[in-house]
């Protein structure tokens, strides 16, 4: 059967690669640090658990909801949305609404799909979430990157995003806290993004916040809408359970945004996959914001730890040159070009030879790690920070041995 060239277009994951033969190797016997994770290896909160539990008695949980989602959950999802954004005083003219769905990456779908026509362009900071760009090109659109550097912590500079808008520019997608690279960027910088954002009235902003909640470092993330709150009539908000819930699994991803926007979501969605499972969407009217911040604490306890555990290590191992700060999400970029391994194959910086070098780490040291060629940033791998302390020292140790051997 003939392909449609969109579908074609579309390119396998490298991860899934080096993650079956992390598999095949685990199953020869070999100790496997898997450090490719994007997800917390917790199981979630009880009261969540308990909740599903007693959701399933009834028969509601088990039959369509309404396309937008339950209308309890939409309220309790909205209204911790601004409650935790500080964003409960919204001026009148602000209506925000929002859309369940079935997963934040479902929601940035149904997104993309609404408001973009064919070449219309969106602006992405690199290194990005391998999911955008192939989600852009899906519906026609054009990706066009801005860089953000290690030696800039990975924080964009908002004038070479400024640079970037055109007439064709629809929107720009930022991710604060950030997928791959575990920075969110602070008060100052949104507060720039929203002045320079107030001279494009046209461009949409998608702030993709699926990380907002696994920030370990104060202060919490801050958003240009906080700072400027008209901004919020072209913003679209994504958010969801996967990761802050632990509940990669349950499909769970809400979009906020104005009234209007949501009404072409609804229509979208009413016609491609009808509501988001109705169990899930019940259970979480179980949960509430103390409950939230109940789960997580412990856990960012352990993400700063092994942050800590991290930077320890690095400067060990005289890797102090790979090194920047990370405040969220469980990431860390390692830039493998300023690594002895990497001097020593004598390879131009030009070249990206990312999955060679993790393919190498894996067969020699058992040790698992992403390469970020799909991530837009050549030469480097990212590394989750989730396992426990002694298992992340133990695979450290293995890696930057392997990668600073003379
Ligand atoms: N956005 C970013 C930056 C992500 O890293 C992910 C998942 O890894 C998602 C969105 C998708 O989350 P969900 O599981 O809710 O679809």
């Amino acid at each position: 059967m003939k392909i449609s060239s969109r579908v074609q277009a579309l390119s396998e994951s490298i991860t899934l690669k080096l993650n079956s033969k992390a598999v095949a190797l685990a199953k020869e016997g070999r100790t496997i640090y898997n450090l490719t994770a994007g997800q917390l290896p917790f199981r979630p909160h009880k009261d969540l658990v308990n909740g599903i539990i007693e959701e399933s008695k009834f028969l509601s949980s088990f039959q369509y909801s309404p396309v937008a989602g339950v209308s309890e959950t939409r309220e309790t999802a909205l209204k911790r949305f601004k409650s935790s954004r500080n964003i409960d005083q919204l001026p009148e003219s602000s209506e925000l609404s929002c859309i369940i769905s079935n997963g934040a990456k479902h929601g940035l779908t149904n997104v993309l799909a609404t408001i973009l026509n064919p070449k219309d362009e969106v602006i992405v900071i690199a290194p990005y979430w391998l999911s955008y760009p192939q989600l852009i090109q899906l519906w026609g659109g054009k990706m066009v990157t801005v860089y953000a550097g290690r030696h800039n912590g990975f924080i964009p500079l908002v004038e070479e995003i400024e640079q970037k808008i055109s007439k064709k520019t629809k929107a720009i997608l930022i991710n604060s806290p950030n997928n791959p690279t575990g920075v969110y960027y602070d008060k100052k910088w949104m507060s720039s993004f929203a002045t320079m954002l107030e001279k494009y009235p046209e461009v949409v902003i998608i702030s993709d916040e699926i990380y907002y909640d696994l920030n370990y470092f104060d202060p919490k993330p801050s958003y240009f809408y906080q700072v400027k709150p008209e901004l919020l009539d072209r913003t679209i908000i994504l958010d969801g359970i996967s990761k802050n819930l632990a509940c990669t699994g349950l499909r769970i991803g809400y979009t906020f945004a104005t009234n209007d926007l949501i009404k072409s979501l609804v229509r979208l969605q009413g016609q491609t996959t009808s509501s988001a499972n109705s169990l899930m969407q019940n259970a979480l009217i179980h949960m509430d914001e103390p409950r939230i911040d109940e789960f997580l604490s412990p856990i960012k306890n352990h993400l700063r730890k092994n942050s800590e555990t991290l930077r320890q290590k690095i400067f060990e191992f005289n890797l102090g040159d790979a090194y920047y700060q990370t405040n969220g999400a469980f990431y860390f970029v390692l830039d493998l070009s300023k690594t002895p391994y990497f001097t020593n194959l004598s390879q131009s910086n030009s070249d990206d030879v990312s999955v060679m070098i993790c393919e190498k780490i894996l067969e020699a040291t058992g040790v698992a790690i992403i390469p970020l060629t799909d991530f837009g940033i050549k030469n480097a791998a990212r590394l989750s920070l989730v396992l426990s302390e002694r298992e992340l020292i133990e695979a450290l140790d293995l890696l930057f041995r392997f990668l600073t051997k003379k």
